[in-house]
């Protein structure tokens, strides 16, 4: 059996720890690795060794710093489908996806890449006779990033280039579910020439999360997944002050107005809430058709849903893979039970799959609920799996205040051909990532990813400008400098 290892010295690292977490491949349900749960010691030993190496690699001159992610990023271009492959096979999700997300992560490389410009302060002379006045952004010590299951290059890669182009140094904690593309990172960053225990790698659950928490020596934790788990974080680190930013999970909501493409709305609806399994937290998990549109909407959406290739992931031929583990199989298996018991109309039931040779895995075909109310489990909760809630909606202002009235704000869209709608609907909707005409709007490397309302804690989002200010301390000097040698000699005139 593969045992999973950790990373730290540039290199892989077993575990003593007798604790382990057992995986099973989502296409065929065979077990196929033990992940550690790294002990209490080996976690201090990785720290004490980190806090060696932070301070020297603060200091390197910032130009090195971003030489090496440039190498980092040459070396991901070289092995993408080799991470690619280890995404799918871990994940379930199909090739093409994997591809997809591992270009999001790099494009985050290419961001941390323009470290010395973005580290750049600002300067104001003269703000009284001789006194200057500056800013500095310096690293933060030690950060750590606890990452969710469903991206498993791309949220790490969210943190770490960002947080390591700024002078920090960083402990993963992947999640166990899918604990490979990480160590596959850590291994590229090493060879593009990062030092030792800059970054590194700690296997676990819970039992390293809060060796995390409590730990002094870290100063900042970076976290995606659940909103139970985001919530128990953001309060966990008030104790030992860390900075903390916890997205969470998510509902999105997309809106189709009688004026939009409809094909266009049903082809970026298909991608949006069955790519992944629905395993996406910007997935879009209800839609709401407004008006005369509700039929020949549903009609469209069946028919294209209904063609969707479930299959092996990496299965050319499949467009949706399985399911993380069986655990979650049950789970979205009893939402769509949950749903038909509430009265929710099922238009297309993705339960009762079987695969020829995958009878094991954790497959549930495209789901579509029709006629859900805001009152149902289905509508109120996260189900993270390939099931789609229909509202159907009277007009405008009935939507966008269920929207604003939901627990969850991390993306939402809008279809339509009117400006005016969109515009209101851009301004009005109480939602942190907001798409017209796009299905699925996460925001480039140089802008902010980040929910509102019950998708976020501590309220920074990751990346862009937000990220930066995450991964570093602002100081602020003012300095005079009594006697202006230079501007005398130079007989400079001066205001009396
Ligand atoms: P999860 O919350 O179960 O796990 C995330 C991480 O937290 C893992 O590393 C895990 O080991 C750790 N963890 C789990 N339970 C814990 C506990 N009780 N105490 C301490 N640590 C714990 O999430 P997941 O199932 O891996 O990922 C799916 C969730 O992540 C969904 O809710 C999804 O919406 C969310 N997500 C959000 C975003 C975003 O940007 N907002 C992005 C991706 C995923």
């Amino acid at each position: 059996m593969k045992i999973i290892e950790n990373f730290s010295d540039s290199k892989a690292i077993s575990s003593n720890s007798e604790d382990f977490i057992k995986l099973y491949k989502p296409s065929t349900g065979e077990e196929y690795a033990h992940v550690p749960k790294t002990t209490r010691d080996e976690f201090e030993k990785i720290i004490n060794k980190m806090k060696l190496a932070q301070p020297l690699w603060a200091n390197t001159p910032i130009t090195k710093r971003s030489e090496i992610l440039f190498k980092f990023k040459n070396l991901i271009e070289k092995n993408f489908d080799l991470i690619a492959k280890i995404i799918s096979e871990e994940h379930g999700k199909v090739f093409s996806d994997a591809k997809g997300s591992l270009q999001r992560g790099l494009e985050v490389v290419d961001f941390a890449c323009g470290i010395p410009h973005l580290l750049k302060g600002n300067h104001s002379i003269n703000v009284g006779t001789n006194v200057d006045l500056f800013d500095i952004k310096q690293p933060l010590g030690i950060c750590a990033g606890i990452t969710p299951f469903n991206f498993p290059a791309m949220v790490p890669m969210w943190m770490f280039p960002l947080s390591i182009a700024c002078g920090n140094a960083f402990m993963l904690k992947p999640s166990e579910k899918v604990p490979q593309c990480s160590l596959k990172l850590a291994e590229l960053m090493s060879e593009a020439g990062l030092p030792d225990n800059v970054l590194t790698v700690v296997n676990g659950d819970k039992n390293i999360v809060d060796l995390i928490l409590q730990c002094e020596d870290i100063s900042s934790v970076s976290f995606v997944g659940s909103t139970p788990v985001a919530k128990y974080i953001y309060t966990e680190c008030s104790k030992t002050n860390k900075r903390v930013q916890a997205l969470g999970g998510a509902k999105n909501h997309m809106l189709i107005m009688e004026d939009a493409n409809l094909e266009d709305a049903v082809n970026g609806l298909i991608g949006a809430a069955f790519g992944s399994a629905g395993e996406r937290c910007m997935a879009t998990s209800v839609a709401m058709p407004v008006g005369n549109i509700q039929k020949p909407f549903m009609d469209l959406l069946k028919e294209k849903a209904s063609k969707i290739k479930v299959g092996e992931s990496l299965d050319p031929q499949s467009e949706m893979g399985p399911l993380i583990t069986k655990e979650h199989k049950q789970k979205v298996l009893s939402y769509i039970e949950k749903g038909v018991q509430e009265g929710a109309k099922l238009e297309l039931d993705g339960r009762g799959i079987s695969l020829q040779g995958y009878e094991n895995g954790n497959f549930v075909g495209p789901t579509i609920f029709n006629n859900v109310t805001d009152g149902m489990t289905i509508y109120k909760e996260e189900i993270f799996g390939p099931v789609l809630s229909v509202l159907n909606m009277n007009n405008f202002e009935e939507a966008i205040k269920l929207i604003n009235k939901h627990q969850f704000g991390n993306g939402t869209s809008i279809y339509t051909s009117s400006g005016s709608l969109a515009r209101n609907f851009m301004k009005n909707v109480q939602i942190g990532m907001v798409g017209i005409n796009i299905p699925i709007p996460v925001p480039m490397s140089f802008y902010t990813f980040g929910g509102w309302k019950g998708s976020i804690f501590g309220g920074h989002g990751m990346h862009g400008e937000e990220g930066i200010n995450f991964y570093t301390k602002r100081k602020t000097i003012t300095s005079r400098w009594p006697d202006d040698v230079a501007g005398a000699s130079l007989n400079m005139p001066t205001m009396k």
